[in-house]
């Protein structure tokens, strides 16, 4: 959903309420692990020799996930570039080992007017106790209250920053009126094993043994990362789930 307001008095601010990912640039293949892997038995192998017995390819695959070799996880990089509100980018960077981030600057550009407003799928209401929470639907009532009043916080943020610039006040300190709904970019790096550690912790699955309980908004980026993983190592994300979705 994206929407801009129409009224001309209206700060020039817009709503979304979806988050994008788009794989950028890669080098991951399922061989990049069998590659590594064998080193330990076999010495060097040519890419045709690895692939020339898939099941073989497969039960290794599956048995370093398994028995949690987790190294030969690691030959690979996938660079996404992410598009999220700013509270999303807090809990993404907790994610020390094994990512590399380079986010757009507040203090060498003006920041965009770009908002978060949960969407209409977007479940309200928190019940349960922390560390066991489940989210139900929101009423239409509730929906409507989160709507308008992000909006008009947003608006109101937005215009006391941009008076400031005008103002000639430096942007690195205008900045600070701004919500962690504002939308931010940036570039995260990985690798396959760390990448399982983040969707491990930030994705709700039915295969997971250990449940997590992620924000649904870091899940969304988490979901569309493992799709773009999954069509680039389809027997190491395979083996993710059939052992439980724990990182090796
Ligand atoms: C549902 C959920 C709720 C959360 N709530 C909060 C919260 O309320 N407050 C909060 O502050 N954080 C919270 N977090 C963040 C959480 O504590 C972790 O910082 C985050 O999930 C990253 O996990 P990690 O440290 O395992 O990942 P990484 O930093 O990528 O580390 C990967 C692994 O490397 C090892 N490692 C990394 N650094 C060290 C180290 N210094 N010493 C020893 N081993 C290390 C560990 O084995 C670790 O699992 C939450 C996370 C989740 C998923």
């Amino acid at each position: 959903m994206t929407h801009t307001p129409d009224s001309a008095e209206s700060a020039p601010v817009s709503f979304r309420g979806e988050v994008t990912v788009e794989l950028v640039k890669h080098s991951a293949a399922d061989s990049d692990v069998l590659w590594a892997a064998r080193v330990s038995t076999a010495g060097e192998q040519s890419l045709e020799e690895l692939q020339k017995d898939p099941e073989r390819s497969k039960g290794l695959i599956n048995f370093l996930m398994r028995d949690r070799h987790g190294s030969p996880f690691e030959h690979n990089s996938m660079t996404f570039f992410i598009s999220a509100p700013i509270f999303v980018f807090r809990e993404f960077m907790r994610h020390r080992v094994g990512w590399s981030y380079n986010e757009e600057s507040g203090r060498y550009r003006q920041l965009e007017p770009v908002f978060y407003v949960p969407g209409a799928s977007r479940k309200l209401v928190q019940q349960g106790r922390p560390g066991k929470y489940e989210f139900v639907e929101g009423t239409p009532a509730q929906h409507e209250l989160t709507s308008r009043a992000m909006e008009d916080s947003y608006r109101q943020a937005y215009a006391a920053y941009q008076e400031m610039l005008a103002a000639g006040v430096a942007r690195e300190v205008a900045r600070a009126v701004l919500p962690v709904g504002l939308y931010s970019s940036m570039y995260a790096t990985c690798n396959a094993r760390s990448l399982m550690h983040f969707l491990g912790l930030r994705t709700q699955h039915e295969q997971a043994k250990v449940p997590s309980f992620p924000q649904r908004e870091i899940e969304m980026v988490g979901e569309q990362m493992e799709a773009h993983w999954a069509r680039l190592m389809p027997l190491t994300y395979a083996a993710f789930n059939a052992n439980g979705r724990i990182a090796p």
